[in-house]
């Protein structure tokens, strides 16, 4: 009577991701709402972002994710599409 183990799928944090600028590469990872528990002030339109809204994270490729910014995520996304004024 042997007892049949159950397959686990593996859990695995969501990947950053990395994401090419203008400005150069970025870290981008994105953050759930039930795992935004703190007030953030996003750069992109200087309002807040309040606990439990999923929002994006991101941070310079080439500095620590200690250099990182929350945003909301139409925000990251219209910094995106914004191209240097020329
Ligand atoms: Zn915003």
């Amino acid at each position: 009577m042997g007892k049949r183990r159950p397959a686990r799928k593996p859990v695995t944090p969501r990947p950053d991701v990395l994401e090419e600028h203008p400005d150069g590469d970025w870290y981008v990872r994105a953050i759930t709402g039930s795992a935004s528990t703190k007030r953030y002030r996003c750069p992109g339109c200087d309002h807040e972002i309040v606990p439990a809204t999923p929002h994006i994270v991101a941070w310079p490729a080439d500095r620590s994710i200690d250099d990182r910014r929350h945003w909301h995520t139409p925000c990251w996304k219209a910094r995106n599409r914004r191209s240097p004024g020329r």
